[in-house]
């Protein structure tokens, strides 16, 4: 049976017997239709960077907000233009279920929160864009997944690189063979962390330390610039456990990497230096972005032998005028309206905090570990 309401109309778009049951053009206007968002969490990434994009997509607006501060949540709304009767708190965030305005539920909160609020609302019948790291442990990673599914909604992870023109410019032209044989990749992700009592270094809410937080980006790349799964990590970790902010979290941990071709990963994360460099060679050449993951500014260069060319600002896979944050949120409302898995789905997100738990491990037990495949 065809589901006649509009979330229905949507997916259901294309279809013959939709047509003919409204009408060209109101499934026209489903289609134009924008998915709407509810943003979880008014912090720093969820109110400072990821609701001013939406002045940036074609197919995703701001609906609702859900915060724990009512007065925050009340003017943000009131510049954003979202009605007063869509703010929701942690405490009636389940009665979203009855706002159909709201489609997809993005979770920017603590990471040890991320799991709850994906369960949460999936359960209220709505789709998730759930922020890096995925969760605190692979467990939970699974539990999202399972929930997602068993609601019939998509899950997909805040991986903004992987709509980032330099970094997929760099992928294509790693791909391409340009740089002949890949040998080893190189990737040091790290920033000075401040305030000792912020949740980024209490463990129970960040899950760890610098490696969930910002060494993510370094074990994310090493896998989509070579298109290759580890098969084993050795770590080490350094951490001056007398500095007040590494007291449950670990500031640096190095990392390397097998792939199966024989490419050589090595990564650092840390929490006491600023770096954001990603460095990709093979036997013709090499591919190197600096900065290569931060909000603004990254640079993409190519070179062979002692040469090197800076390339010009790429505009593959995004819409001129675009940014990685719009299309990140547009490509989860094609996926809805198409029905179409995200590129980085909630399996992207397990896979990474499957690779970061075998870390720890070896870096505790001072010892390498085979990952599953
Ligand atoms: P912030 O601390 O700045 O904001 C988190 C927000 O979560 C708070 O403002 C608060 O919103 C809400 N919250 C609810 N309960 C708590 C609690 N017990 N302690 C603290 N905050 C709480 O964190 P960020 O915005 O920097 O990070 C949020 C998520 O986004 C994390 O998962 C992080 O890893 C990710 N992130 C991703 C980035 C990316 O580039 N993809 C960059 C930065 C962060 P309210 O007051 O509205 O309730």
């Amino acid at each position: 049976m065809v589901d006649l309401n509009r979330r229905g109309l949507v997916l259901a778009a294309g279809s013959t017997l939709a047509a003919s049951a409204i009408g060209a053009p109101a499934l026209a206007a489903a289609q134009d239709r924008k998915i709407g968002y509810a943003i979880v969490g008014l912090g720093g990434y969820g109110l400072g960077i990821i609701i001013p994009q939406f002045k940036n997509c074609q197919h995703s607006r701001l609906v609702a907000l859900v915060s724990g501060d009512p007065a925050k949540a009340k003017r943000v709304a009131a510049e954003y233009g979202v009605p007063e009767t869509h703010i929701y708190n942690y405490q009636n965030y389940d009665s979203i279920r009855n706002n159909p305005d709201i489609d997809v539920v993005y979770v920017c909160l603590p990471v040890s929160m991320h799991a709850e609020y994906t369960i949460r609302a999936a359960r209220a019948g709505k789709h998730v864009m759930c922020e890096k790291p995925m969760a605190v442990s692979s467990a939970e990673c699974e539990a999202m997944i399972a929930a997602c599914k068993q609601a019939g909604k998509k899950l997909m992870i805040g991986y903004r690189c992987h709509f980032e023109p330099n970094n997929l410019e760099a992928i294509r032209r790693a791909r391409a063979g340009e740089i002949g044989k890949l040998r080893y990749f190189r990737s040091e992700h790290g920033f000075v962390a401040g305030n000792p009592s912020a949740w980024r270094l209490k463990k129970a809410m960040s899950g760890g330390g610098s490696l969930m937080d910002i060494g993510i980006y370094a074990l994310n790349a090493s896998r989509y610039m070579t298109g290759e799964e580890p098969v084993s990590v050795y770590a080490t970790e350094r951490t001056d456990r007398s500095d007040p902010r590494f007291r449950e979290v670990e500031d640096m941990i190095e990392f390397e990497l097998e792939f199966p071709s024989g490419v050589l990963g090595s990564c650092m994360s840390m929490y006491s230096a600023n770096r954001n460099q990603i460095l990709l060679m093979g036997d013709k050449g090499r591919i190197e972005l600096e900065p290569a993951t931060s909000y603004q500014g990254i640079r993409l260069r190519v070179g062979s032998g002692m040469g090197e060319a800076v390339t010009p600002p790429p505009t593959t896979g995004l819409r001129a005028g675009t940014t990685m944050w719009a299309g990140q949120l547009d490509h989860l409302a094609q996926c809805i309206r198409q029905n179409r898995e995200p590129i980085v789905p909630g399996e992207e997100g397990l896979r990474d905090i499957r690779i970061i738990e075998a870390i720890y491990q070896s870096a505790r037990e001072r010892r390498r570990v085979a990952l599953r495949a």
